[in-house]
């Protein structure tokens, strides 16, 4: 973008009160499918209210509604680079992809088609979730035609085989089925944070398996965010890379309003620094994902949830 246009310039605290006017993410227009300025959208923030994925305690889909009113308290500035995102890429809210509650195929569906329509016109998403099986109909819709690296922040690996005996997705299988579906690079994935208790360890056998990089989280915290990260960036490289962020990846101190959750993880602090480390690798498109409003407390999980967003929009360049 050459200059800001004030089309795309979020609404300034400065001239309404940030509790005030209709939400949309961090205050951008709203440019849904078929508004007339949707093709000069360069970076497109999406809501996939779904949670059919979840196989325990479920609430994600109202995820894209709290993390939108959050949003609404994100500035124009990143407090240590400077890097003023709006300014950079003309960005706006796309609004929701409407689901089908009741139709995991048809949902499904709409949601890659969605994506294909954004890849087909060149603007990248930014995701807000949604539970995690959301991810793989974005893998779906762009990394059809080239498979895609990964950087994936979270407590698990969602790299599971099918639960309760049968072939269905779920939220603990959208790695596992994308590796199978030629979607990530398997040499480029990376997953950072893994903890709790486990029933086996198939998923884990399926990463070695296939040379999938896991650092849980005792190597996280013993070698730290900048090492770690180092790390990350090299085994992404240079090529078109995926960013996930589930929001249990964070200890649940600091992020309760989620379905699974696992104790012992990393503070806000680190959330936000493992996306700042981010810098330089070359970033498609990226997604957070698994905000559960309904166990949420004083809406912490929410703002957590909209800060890692603005910092991943910052990540994107
Ligand atoms: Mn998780
Ligand atoms: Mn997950």
């Amino acid at each position: 973008m050459s200059s800001p246009d004030p089309f795309f310039t979020p609404v300034s605290g400065m001239d309404l009160p940030r509790f005030a006017g209709v939400p949309t993410f961090m205050r951008l227009p709203y440019v849904p499918e078929g508004h007339p300025r949707f093709a000069e959208v360069e970076i497109g923030l999406v809501g996939l209210p779904w949670d059919g994925g979840v196989s325990n305690r479920a609430g994600a889909r109202h995820g894209p509604r709290a993390l939108r009113d959050a949003s609404t308290m994100i500035r124009a500035q990143h407090p240590v680079s400077g890097v003023r995102p709006f300014e950079r890429r003309r960005c706006a809210d796309l609004g929701d992809v409407g689901p089908n509650p009741v139709d995991m195929a048809d949902t499904l569906g709409r949601f890659e088609a969605f994506f294909a329509r954004l890849d087909a016109r060149g603007i990248r998403p930014l995701v807000a979730g949604g539970d995690h099986l959301t991810t793989l109909t974005v893998l779906r819709g762009i990394a059809r035609k080239e498979p895609l690296g990964l950087i994936h922040f979270d407590s698990h690996t969602d790299l599971f085989p099918p639960y309760f005996g049968g072939t269905a997705l779920t939220h603990g299988n959208p790695f596992r089925v994308a590796v199978e579906e030629g979607l990530l690079d398997p040499g480029r994935m990376v997953q950072i944070g893994m903890r709790g208790t486990a029933y086996d360890l198939a998923d884990r056998d399926f990463a070695a398996a296939n040379g999938i990089r896991v650092i849980p989280i005792e190597e996280f915290m013993a070698r730290g965010v900048a090492d770690v990260m180092a790390e990350a960036r090299a085994i992404a490289g240079p090529g078109r890379t995926y960013v996930s962020y589930d929001i249990d990846f964070v200890d649940p101190a600091f992020a309760p309003g989620t379905g699974t959750p696992e104790v012992g993880g990393p503070n806000s602090f680190q959330a936000l620094e493992v996306v700042r480390g981010l810098a330089g690798v070359n970033i498609v498109a990226a997604d957070l994902v698994e905000v559960s409003p309904p166990f949420d407390t004083g809406g912490i999980t929410a703002w957590l949830g909209a800060s890692i967003l603005f910092e991943l929009l910052c990540a994107m360049g």
